[in-house]
C-alpha cells in the first residue's frame, strides 16, 4: 500500500531512501537542526574536532 508522508523540512513527499525526508539535505537539515537546541549526540570520533564551543 502506498505510504503517503511528507518531508517535515519542507513539505515534499518523502522519498523512501530517505524517509521522512525528501532528500538527504532536509535529513541533514533536521538532524542540525536538534543537535543544535540539544547538543548530546555521541561524536564519532572522526568529527571530533570541532568541539570546542562553550555552552552558555
Ligand atoms: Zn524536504
Amino acid at each position: 500500500m502506498p505510504i503517503k508522508s511528507r518531508c517535515p523540512i519542507c513539505r515534499k513527499p518523502s522519498v523512501q531512501e530517505f524517509r521522512p525526508f525528501c532528500s538527504r539535505g532536509c535529513r541533514d537539515r533536521d538532524l542540525i537542526n536538534w543537535m543544535d537546541e540539544d547538543y548530546r549526540m555521541p561524536v564519532a570520533p572522526d568529527e571530533q574536532d570541532s568541539l570546542d564551543r562553550e555552552e552558555g
